[in-house]
């Protein structure tokens, strides 16, 4: 089910359990601010996941309240990821879906990295 972005943030998301360990994931890169893992449902070859280590909702959360410190090294861990994973050189998709129309469904900012095959139309009609 998708979420209100508006709401505030639950310690008890999945991502929250998985930063603290209490669910297991793929972990791909962790540094002071983020954390990246593999999605469990990938929906291309490369499907990665990077999350703010900080308690974001959504990117309007994210973007409204994070730190310069936290939002440049957000940023600087999805490019790393990216790089990581071989996926400048042809190319790759980033994606953050946010609240119900956007279709997010857990309440813990994500940006989604897409790579290893084309990923065909921006957006499906
Ligand atoms: P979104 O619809 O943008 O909120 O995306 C949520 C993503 O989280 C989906 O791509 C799911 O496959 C992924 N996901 C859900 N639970 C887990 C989990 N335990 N480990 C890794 N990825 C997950």
């Amino acid at each position: 089910m998708p979420i209100d972005a508006t709401l505030p943030y639950d310690d008890n998301n999945i991502f929250a359990k998985i930063m603290r360990g209490e669910i297991p994931s793929t972990k791909v890169y962790e540094d002071e601010w983020s954390y990246a893992f593999e999605d469990i449902n990938p929906q291309a070859e490369i499907h990665t996941l990077v999350i703010p280590k900080g308690q974001y909702v959504s990117w309007d959360d994210f973007s409204a309240k994070a730190s310069a410190e936290e939002i440049a090294g957000f940023v600087r861990a999805v490019g790393e990821v990216a790089r990581m994973k071989g996926l400048v050189e042809p190319g790759y998709r980033m994606m953050a879906n946010i609240g119900a129309h956007g279709g997010q469904e857990v309440p813990h900012l994500h940006v989604h990295i897409f790579g290893g095959q084309f990923l065909g139309p921006m957006i499906a009609r």
